[in-house]
């Protein structure tokens, strides 16, 4: 079973996979993969310097991800070459990952958290997607918090992602998060025992 994790900045992925990782989850992260590949020696990082000028690397060879961010956050077609080049290489990635954790224990339940499975087409991959879901206010607060960012910063990162509600439409399962801690904790609960129930009794 392997489960694909989204939500939108802020909305609490990282936190709910924590969660998920103490009920023994395998929990693979597909933006941290997506660094991965474009270091030195990464699986995307030949074809990157190939396609983005040397301007975009630092002497050592690695690449210089706040510049090349800029590039990409006002150039539709830079950010659509990138995005060719990262999300291949991080799904050829993420199948030997997956394939290698069910060989050794086929019954895990595996989490791929991602902010972008919906957008960047991980969907064929995953068994079903997760949706964690905060409110737009209440994601804008906690960004600016956790990345002592102001409002407009914050807002412009926000706008940059597919609405919650498209992405809604392909979640088996969403978990709300507009709460606190406790009150998350308590949502995933009932979250993962409809999803055991519905999806995993028979192999119990
Ligand atoms: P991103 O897409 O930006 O990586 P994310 O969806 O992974 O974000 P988290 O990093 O898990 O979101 O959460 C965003 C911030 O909000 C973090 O600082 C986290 O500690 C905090 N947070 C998440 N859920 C709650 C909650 N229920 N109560 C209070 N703070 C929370």
């Amino acid at each position: 079973m392997v489960i694909g994790l989204t939500g939108n900045i802020g909305s609490g992925k990282t936190t709910v996979c924590q969660l998920l990782a103490a009920k023994g989850c395998l929990c693979l992260n597909a933006d941290l993969l997506g660094r991965q590949v474009s270091e030195p020696g990464g699986e995307a990082y030949a074809e990157l310097r190939q396609s983005f000028d040397a301007a975009y690397f630092d002497e050592a060879g690695n690449l210089l991800r706040a510049k090349l961010a800029e590039l990409v956050f006002n150039d539709a077609a830079e950010l659509a070459r990138l995005n060719g080049i990262i999300h291949p290489a991080v799904l050829r990635c993420l199948q030997r990952e997956i394939e290698a954790a069910q060989a050794e224990k086929p019954q895990q339940v595996i989490v791929v958290e991602a902010a972008l499975l919906v957008e960047a087409n991980y969907l064929p991959i995953l068994d079903q997607l997760w949706l964690v879901w905060a409110d737009d206010q209440v994601r804008l607060k906690r960004v600016m918090k956790r990345d002592k960012v102001d409002h407009e910063q914050a807002q412009a990162r926000m706008n940059n992602q597919l609405p919650q509600a498209e992405k809604a439409k392909y979640a088996r399962y969403i978990v709300h998060n507009n709460k606190g801690r406790a009150e998350l904790q308590q949502e995933l609960e009932a979250v993962w025992q409809q999803f055991w129930q519905e999806n995993m009794k028979q192999e119990d």
